[in-house]
């Protein structure tokens, strides 16, 4: 079989660190790649630069935003008294798209996961904490998945946060065990956050 050409190699390489994209996938979005014009390469290229460049975490929930503060933080209509807990970036999209929820968020981007070596330091529970302290906060929505690493985040969480004297609560699930928050239409996921049950 002949090889294939370095930059085509290459390229197959960097789809391939996308989580669940194997080889044979990988090959393909390659191959994609170079059927596209000069231009619409460059425009895919130029989009993860900019992407990359130009948002960073806001500063106090944590979601990827252009500015200093995302536009939830900044905004004076949210009710400051709750915070929604959650996975990843991809969550908070999901709780928006309701139009339900009027509180803020946090977003953890991650769960504990023992067996591929995430604990505690590499999710932002520090900056959670930190947001708890002035005695705005009366309730933390624990909104990470039914999975279990899902509900061992919760639980871990809900131990660091009780004791401050601030309600605790988890999700309801008539959600997919084991499932994602993200995949979860609209209705599924208001349902989930308005039977939510004190942790
Ligand atoms: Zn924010």
């Amino acid at each position: 079989m002949a090889k294939q050409a370095a930059p085509l190699q290459q390229l197959i390489d960097q789809f391939s660190r996308f989580s669940g994209v194997g080889r044979k996938n990988a090959t393909r979005m390659a191959y994609q790649v170079m059927g596209m014009t000069d231009a619409e390469a460059d425009a895919l290229a130029d989009a993860i630069r900019a992407a990359h460049r130009r948002l960073h975490r806001c500063k106090v929930c944590q979601d990827y935003t252009e500015e200093e503060l995302c536009p939830i933080c900044q905004s004076t209509k949210r009710d400051r008294s709750v915070i929604c807990v959650v996975e990843s970036p991809r969550d908070v999209t999901a709780f928006e798209r309701t139009r339900e929820y009027n509180g803020l968020y946090h977003v953890l981007h991650g769960l504990f996961s023992p067996m591929d070596g995430i604990g505690a330091d590499q999710l932002c529970i520090r900056e959670l904490l930190a947001r708890l302290q002035d005695g705005t906060v009366k309730e933390v929505i624990m909104a990470t998945s039914p999975t279990v690493e899902g509900d061992v985040t919760a639980t871990y969480l809900a131990r660091l946060i009780k004791p401050l004297g601030i309600k605790t609560t988890r999700l309801a699930y008539g959600l997919p065990v084991g499932g994602s928050l993200e995949y979860a239409d609209g209705t599924t996921l208001y349902r989930a956050l308005s039977g939510r049950g004190e942790m």
